[in-house]
């Protein structure tokens, strides 16, 4: 599937290098010339009974692909396991606490720039590892190096605003339609209902609920409040590959003027570790 089409391929210099598929000294090659290094998280998580677990992960996975051509830089494997606390009563969901993840992506970079890496693009796939990620961005911004947060989905809608979703809706129904088709289940699309907490208050989403018409923060466990696990404006229904290949597309290509552009911001000449 997605990952034996990145093997045995030959490779030239201005595609990516994956770290998984690379020897050290290629490794110690590339940081003579390059800083840059892409570190794509992802989660393993419900998306509905229509999709796959894998969507935060294989989404990003293969818009990394899609920037092969245009860009070169050092992938690291993704990380298939994020903060998933809202989903985690879906079998199958896995999640790791936000100290954790941190951990893990903060000792990623530091082993990365004990060889040469200062400039950190994080293509994520999952809002809910967006506190781990914050911090390491932070710390090595405030470092001089250079870390960044790319979340497709918003991308997407920022890009085009009808392709905008909530979570296992049209938008990540419609990039998986056209990644890996045979793993998406469109028999299954149903409606996702969110059980309310009470006659005036209404369950909008993961956290939030509306009493009168004013939206509160209530953080619930989503699997005792819908029976699906997909939840958001755009119904799955409405998803087609076309719109997953043209925002994918459209995404990719942002994402190489991104890495062009990144390589071109100024660092600090001397950082000091914190
Ligand atoms: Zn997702």
């Amino acid at each position: 599937m997605i990952r034996s089409l990145t093997l045995n391929r030959k490779r030239r210099r201005d595609q990516l290098m994956y770290c998984m598929e690379t020897s050290w000294p290629e490794v110690q090659a590339y940081f003579k010339t390059n800083e840059c290094v892409m570190i794509i998280t992802g989660s393993l998580e419900c998306h509905g009974v229509h999709n796959p677990l894998g969507v935060d992960t294989l989404v990003p996975q293969a818009l990394a692909q899609r920037i092969e051509k245009q860009s070169e830089i050092l992938v690291l494997p993704a990380l298939p396991f994020g903060c998933c606390d809202y989903l985690k009563g879906y079998p199958g969901t896995v999640s790791l606490s936000s100290e954790t993840l941190r951990c893990v992506v903060q000792e990623i970079v530091d082993s990365l720039r004990a060889h040469g890496a200062r400039r950190f693009l994080f293509l994520n796939g999952h809002g809910g590892n967006l506190p781990a990620l914050e911090q390491v961005a932070l710390r090595l911004n405030t470092q001089g190096d250079l870390g960044v947060i790319a979340n497709w989905w918003q991308m997407a809608k920022e890009i085009d605003p009808a392709w905008g979703g909530g979570h296992g809706g049209g938008e990540e129904t419609a990039a998986m339609l056209a990644i890996c088709p045979e793993i998406v289940h469109p028999e299954r699309y149903r409606d996702s209902i969110l059980k309310p907490v009470s006659e005036n208050i209404q369950t909008t989403g993961f956290k939030t609920v509306q009493f009168h018409g004013v939206t509160l923060t209530m953080p619930q466990p989503v699997a005792a409040l819908c029976d699906n696990g997909w939840t958001g404006p755009d119904h799955p229904q409405t998803a087609t590959a076309q719109w997953g290949e043209a925002m994918l597309e459209a995404i990719s290509q942002l994402l190489a003027q991104l890495i062009s552009e990144l390589k071109t911001v100024p660092l600090k000449e001397c950082y000091e570790d914190q």
